[in-house]
């Protein structure tokens, strides 16, 4: 008998509530990253009746195969990021975003701060504080000066959103800060992988022509 998915809670982006989706039909695909495998599922919300696509990870875990909880993939929500970006990093970022909704504005500056850091150790940099580690991901290329800045500037990101200070932070700062790791990531895995490509696919016509 084959498995049967949902339905699921999901704040629908057609209608923007929370809602329930029905599932009419899933496929399973392998990705390119290891022990990782993602679920597609053909849905639609049971308020408005609206289509969506939902997208679903597996992770083989010590005891089997562990479903993420699931993401809208289409209609694109607002202030979602690209498909390359990692699974674990959006992982962190999507719980930005729905502290963002659940007006747990002090959450969101901690869940942005996660995620920044967790790009840095992606990328295999760890110095000692989140602003020194942006800083040399700079120095090596990788992102650009004016996210650096940015991040600078976001006070919420260092000591005040990540402590018990007493005080609790804005709703403009933490919509600040999730802008920062929507370009953030953005620019790390949908811009600049995008750019490495097209070079390496011109190298290779230049190689062909000469
Ligand atoms: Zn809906």
């Amino acid at each position: 008998m084959a498995f049967t998915y949902g339905p699921f809670v999901v704040l629908c982006s057609s209608c923007q509530k929370p809602s329930l989706a029905t599932v009419h039909g899933s496929i399973t695909e392998s990705t390119h990253e290891h022990d990782h495998a993602q679920v597609l599922h053909l849905a639609s919300c049971q308020d408005c009746g609206s289509g969506l696509l939902i997208a679903q990870g597996i992770d083989q875990g010590a005891e089997g195969e562990e479903f993420t909880s699931p993401v809208i993939r289409w209609p694109s929500p607002a202030g979602s990021v690209g498909a390359r970006v990692p699974a674990a990093l959006r992982q962190e970022y999507e719980q930005a975003r729905v502290c963002y909704q659940a007006q747990a504005y002090t959450a969101v500056a901690v869940m942005v701060r996660r995620t920044l850091e967790g790009v840095c150790t992606e990328e295999g940099v760890k110095r000692r504080t989140l602003s020194q580690s942006l800083s040399a991901l700079q120095e090596e290329g990788k992102i650009d000066q004016r996210l650096v800045e940015w991040a600078a500037e976001l006070r919420v990101l260092g000591n005040e959103g990540a402590h018990y200070t007493g005080s609790q932070v804005s709703p403009e700062d933490a919509r600040d800060a999730l802008n920062l790791a929507q370009a953030f990531l953005d620019y790390m895995y949908t811009f600049s992988t995008q750019f490495e490509e097209f070079k390496a696919r011109r190298a290779k016509r230049h190689q062909k022509n000469t």
